[in-house]
């Protein structure tokens, strides 16, 4: 089966799927995105995403491509065309292709661009069974990170240097010591007196449609949550640690920078998150 992309209006051979030279995207990174999970032919969270999606574009006085309920047609009919039920969805809204001029274009249309594709396990199943690494890195981006924006470059950086490090993922750190998030995940600890702790969601951070979820999780499932920011320290000498996002669920990370954590396993409050994740990405309520 061909796979197909879906750019402007139309399904295309994924080949030949071309947005223009001077799509506003491309030059200034203006434009915004999604990544949502395909899980047995379930959008996970699909409401949360669109949600966020229509708010990320408010916020930079944009306008949704296409009415709310077409848009979510043109995924399910993207998962159905590309014959994936268990992959990634990514979807892309910039501000069109203009002249290129800072000032937003007239009566340009937005560019909207979906693809689709397949990943078996939400990751390599050695990862949820070891846990991850992390590292921590400082916190270059700019202040208005609760936007999903296409600007990633902090983040491609962030990424490479845990990559060149061993790791997974970086956690990105505030002037003041504190966590902000992952390049691409929120980040949580549990304390040594089992306390969820995740940082609350303002400019500082993106508000994980994973981390929405989790929480109302971790509430149903009678957990301590604290909703604050946490040191580097803190994380250090937490008892769990894991982090959220709709392309890994829920991965639990067992060591940060050179420091085991806990006893430097998956711990149990990270795994029946997971597991309880995965209850509702297949549908079912927990
Ligand atoms: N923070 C950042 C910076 C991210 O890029 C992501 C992943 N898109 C997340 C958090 C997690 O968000 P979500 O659970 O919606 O994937």
């Amino acid at each position: 089966m061909a796979r197909v992309a879906y750019v402007n209006g139309r399904y295309v051979p994924f080949a030949q799927a071309k947005v223009h030279v001077e799509d506003r995207g491309f030059q200034f990174a203006d434009g915004v995105y999604e990544v949502v999970a395909l899980k047995d032919g379930n959008l996970v969270d699909c409401d949360g995403h669109v949600t966020r999606l229509e708010r990320s574009l408010r916020e930079l006085r944009m306008v949704m491509p296409l009415p709310r309920r077409v848009l979510e047609l043109v995924m399910r009919e993207m998962m159905h065309r590309n014959q994936v039920n268990t992959g990634l969805l990514y979807l892309q809204v910039t501000r069109g292709a203009a002249r290129r001029d800072f000032g937003f274009p007239r009566r340009t249309a937005p560019t909207l661009v979906i693809t689709v594709r397949p990943k078996r396990v939400f990751v390599p199943e050695t990862l949820v069974d070891q846990g991850i690494r992390v590292i921590t890195i400082p916190d270059i981006r700019w202040k208005r990170r609760d936007i999903k924006s296409v600007a990633l470059l902090p983040q491609v950086l962030g990424k490479q240097r845990a990559i060149d490090a061993g790791a997974f993922e970086a956690w990105q750190v505030d002037d003041h010591g504190y966590v902000t998030e992952g390049c691409s995940s929120n980040a949580w600890i549990v304390t040594t007196d089992g306390t969820l702790v995740t940082r609350h969601a303002d400019n500082e951070i993106l508000n994980g449609i994973t981390r929405l979820s989790i929480l109302d999780l971790a509430k149903a499932a009678g957990f301590g949550v604290q909703i604050r920011p946490f040191t580097v320290e803190e994380a250090h000498n937490a008892r769990e640690a894991f982090m959220t996002s709709a392309s890994t669920f829920v991965l639990p990370i067992t060591r940060i920078d050179d420091r085991p954590i806990g006893d430097g396993r998956p711990g149990p409050l990270g795994q029946q998150l997971r597991q309880a994740y995965i209850g509702l990405a297949d549908g079912r309520s927990t």
